[in-house]
């Protein structure tokens, strides 16, 4: 059984099967099993992440053998129940999972949170026992990924308005269009992909489907060259009259675009922890930087400025760790964290944004080129803002949730 196979056991000991109710405060104020998995994160990113990330980055190399030795520890089937080969952890669990991996690789990172977050829990809320056998259970081992394709070229923000199509022919559905941005797609093999079984119907005709790959009539187009997360595969997948098993549906008919939203309500707890471990190892480097370098005959950590620029860092990111951590806690408690999800997301991305930059700023020309991890940090950090949802689109679910809070209507749309 894998460490975090172990740890599942214990949680289920130590909580006797409930969701923690205690405050998380602080890492000290978590349920054992959770400071024991940061433990294992931790050590596992410094030891065998940090000191290849800017080689990963550079040649933009997949971390394959990384991610192997990630499944052997349970991570890559981190929520996934014991009956499916996986741990059986909670969201919270996955947060700061997510957090230390990146503290240690972005890349590496997001790879983990959205092969969990999205591929592996559309299959595991929605998918049934066999679905779950053949694309849930293989997946627990790192061996390989899953990826999810929402989004299209002309529908991000409005994914609503997305083109591609699902039409019965016999035993089979035949897909056509073109999924954009999909993470992952390059080593995955199998998609979960949103499609339009019913135009006429909008929202309500949108469905979701499994698909191995490769799959006849799929593929997968150039890699994106990005400013950040470069060990990371983005592609576009052309689907050409691509035909998949009847029973390669996943869940209801109609229901598709509904399992996409509550997916990516989950999958922004683990963009936002990503973007908290990319803003946490910045605030690492700033610091041991700060102590070690001098000006005007002292380190520059003696300077109150840079003293300042320290505080508001820490500050930044331990406000936005408490909004994710409770998101997380609230999804674990079965209520609704959609509001809490989007206020973590922001929170922790612009925390990201905010505090990479003020690393550059404390390590002065040592900020700026590649032999230090600080502009990698920089690059990597940017992305947060805009996937899983950008910030725009965020503030509009916690707008249109405060106003069902007060009764006042307010929907724009
Ligand atoms: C590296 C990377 C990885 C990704 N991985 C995946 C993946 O695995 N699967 C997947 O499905 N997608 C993925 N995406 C897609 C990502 O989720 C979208 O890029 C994102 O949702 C934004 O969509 P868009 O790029 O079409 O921007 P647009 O929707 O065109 O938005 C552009 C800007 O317009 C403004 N805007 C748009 N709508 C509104 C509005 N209603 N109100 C106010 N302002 C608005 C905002 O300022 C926004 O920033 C990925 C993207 C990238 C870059």
């Amino acid at each position: 059984m894998s460490v975090i196979g172990k740890l599942g056991r214990f949680s289920r000991v130590v909580s006797n099967g409930r969701p923690h109710h205690r405050v998380i405060s602080s890492l000290s104020s978590l349920p054992e099993t959770h400071q024991m998995l940061y433990k294992t994160c931790r050590d596992f990113a410094e030891g065998e992440l940090k000191p290849v990330a800017a080689r990963l980055d550079k040649e933009q190399a997949y971390p394959h053998v990384q991610l192997q030795k990630m499944g052997s520890l349970g991570l890559m089937g981190i929520n996934v129940p014991e009956a499916y080969g996986g741990p059986g952890l909670d969201s919270l669990a996955f947060s700061i999972a997510v957090e230390e991996i990146s503290r240690g690789c972005a890349s590496t990172g997001v790879i983990m949170s959205i092969h969990n977050s999205l591929y592996m829990a559309m299959i595991d809320k929605f998918g049934r026992d066999d679905q779950k056998k053949t694309f849930l259970s293989p997946f627990t081992t790192g061996e390989t990924v899953g990826c999810f394709a929402l989004s299209e070229p002309d529908a991000g923000s409005d994914a609503a308005a997305l083109s591609t199509t699902a039409k019965p022919d016999g035993d089979e559905w035949v897909l056509n269009g073109t999924k954009a941005w999909v993470t992952n797609s390059r080593e995955a093999s199998a998609a979960v992909i949103i499609a339009s079984t019913d135009v006429a119907k909008k929202h309500k005709g949108i469905s979701a489907f499994i698909v191995p790959l490769p799959t006849k009539g799929l593929s997968i187009g150039k890699n994106e060259d990005k400013m950040g997360i470069r060990a990371t595969s983005t592609c576009n997948l052309v689907l050409e009259d691509c035909r998949i098993p009847k029973n390669n549906i996943l869940g209801q008919e109609g229901d598709g675009f509904k399992y996409a939203m509550s997916a990516l309500d989950g999958a922004r707890i683990g963009i936002s922890s990503q973007a908290l471990g990319i803003a946490q190892a910045s605030l690492d480097c700033a610091i041991d930087y700060a102590a070690k370098r001098t000006a005007f005959g002292k380190p520059i950590i003696k300077f109150q400025m840079v003293q300042e620029k320290l505080a508001d860092m820490a500050l930044r990111i331990e406000s936005a760790r408490l909004l994710v951590w409770r998101a997380a806690a609230l999804k674990d408690q079965g209520q609704s964290f959609t509001k809490e999800s989007s206020m973590g997301k922001i929170a922790a991305a612009e925390a990201a944004t905010f505090v990479s930059h003020q690393c550059i700023q404390i390590l002065g020309g040592m900020g700026y080129v590649s032999s230090m991890p600080a502009e990698r940090h920089y690059r990597d950090a940017r992305i947060t803002e805009i996937y899983g949802g950008v910030t725009d689109i965020q503030k509009l679910v916690i707008a249109a949730h405060l106003a069902r809070e007060y009764g006042v209507g307010g929907n724009n749309h």
